[in-house]
C-alpha cells in the first residue's frame, strides 16, 4: 500500500507551488486506496509560526485533501534526530566546522577550482582537515560551530547506493537512479540554533512514519543522492520517489514565499475554486 505525504514549513502561506506538491500526493495516495500523511517541518523554530501551521490546514482542507491525525510536527522530535546524530557520530562520520558563511565565500572566491554542484559552489572543506587538537580547542573557546557529514568518508562505506524515481528529476531522469551523494558536498546535519537538518529530519521521519513514496518536486531531487546516503548509514529502509515538475511564475522562477500575490490565501480571498486552481495547475492527478 502507497504511504506518501506532503510536507510543508510553517513559515509562510502555501503558494501555488505548494497546492500543486500536496495535490499531487494527496490523488496519487488516493488513485491507489494508499494513505496521505501531513508532516509540519517546523525545526526552523526562529521562521515557524503557529499561524502559518493554521493557515497550511485551512487551506488544505479547502482544496478538499485529508489527511490522518495525528499530524507530526518535527520540532516535537528532536530527541529523535539527536540520536541519528550520535550514530553518525560514532561512526567517525561528522566533523565540527567553525566557518562563518564570510570565510566560506572568500575561500571561494580565493580557490581558483572550488567545487560545485546543482545548487552553486560547495563546501570547501576548510574544516575537514583541522587536527582532533584544533578542534577540542576551539570549542573549549566556545566558538560556535555547525555538524557537517564527511561524505567522502561515508561514501565509502556505501559505495553502490540506488534509488527508485517513480516520477522524474529535473533531465527526465526516472526508474532506477545511482546515487550521487557527493552532488550537495559535505551538508550540514546540525547547527547551534537549529539541532537537526533539514537532511537529517525528513530522512528520518519518513522512515518512522512508514512513508513508502516521497512525493515532492524535481528542486529536491538532488538533495534525494545525499538522503540516499544518510538512510544506508541510519540503517532506514529506502522509500521510492515521484518527483513532480515545479509550477513556475510568469517570468519562469520557481514560487517563493516572497510572492505574495502566489498565496493560496490570495487565491481564495478572489473567490475562485479550488476546480479553477486544478484547471490552472493543469493537474491531471499524475
Ligand atoms: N519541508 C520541505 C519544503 O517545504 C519539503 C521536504 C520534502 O518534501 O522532502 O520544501
Amino acid at each position: 500500500m502507497i504511504v506518501t505525504r506532503f510536507a510543508p514549513s510553517p513559515t509562510g502561506f502555501l503558494h501555488l507551488g505548494h497546492a500543486f506538491a500536496a495535490l499531487t500526493a494527496f490523488d496519487t495516495a488516493t488513485n491507489a486506496g494508499g494513505r496521505f500523511l501531513l508532516r509540519i517541518e517546523d525545526i526552523d523554530r526562529a521562521r515557524s509560526r503557529p499561524d502559518y501551521e493554521d493557515a497550511i490546514k485551512s487551506d488544505l482542507a479547502w482544496l478538499g485533501i485529508r489527511w490522518e491525525e495525528p499530524v507530526r510536527r518535527q520540532s516535537e522530535h528532536f530527541a529523535d534526530y539527536e540520536l541519528a546524530l550520535k550514530k553518525l557520530g560514532a561512526q567517525g562520520l561528522l566533523y565540527p566546522c567553525f566557518c562563518t558563511r564570510k570565510e566560506i565565500a572568500d575561500e571561494i572566491a580565493r580557490a581558483a577550482s572550488a567545487p560545485h554542484g546543482p545548487e552553486g559552489a560547495l563546501y570547501p572543506g576548510l574544516c575537514r582537515t583541522l587536527s582532533l587538537a584544533e578542534r577540542e580547542q576551539r570549542v573549549r573557546e566556545g566558538a560556535p560551530y555547525a555538524l557537517r557529514l564527511d561524505v567522502a568518508k561515508a561514501r565509502a562505506l556505501h559505495s553502490s547506493l540506488f534509488f527508485e524515481e517513480r516520477g522524474r528529476g529535473p533531465d527526465g531522469e526516472t526508474g532506477r537512479q545511482a546515487a550521487r551523494p557527493e552532488l550537495l558536498g559535505d551538508i550540514v546535519l546540525a547547527r547551534k540554533e537549529m539541532p537537526a537538518s533539514y537532511h537529517l529530519a525528513v530522512v528520518l521521519d519518513d522512515a518512522l512514519q512508514g512513508v513508502n513514496l516521497v512525493t515532492r518536486g524535481q528542486d529536491l531531487f538532488a538533495a534525494t543522492h545525499v538522503q540516499r546516503l544518510l538512510q544506508a548509514l541510519l540503517g532506514l529502509k529506502p522509500p521510492a520517489y515521484a518527483h513532480h515538475r515545479l509550477i513556475l511564475d510568469s517570468s519562469g522562477k520557481k514560487f517563493s514565499k516572497r510572492d505574495k500575490a502566489a498565496t493560496l490565501h490570495d487565491w481564495r480571498q478572489s473567490g475562485r475554486s479550488p476546480s479553477e486552481l486544478r484547471a490552472m495547475l493543469e493537474f491531471d492527478g499524475h
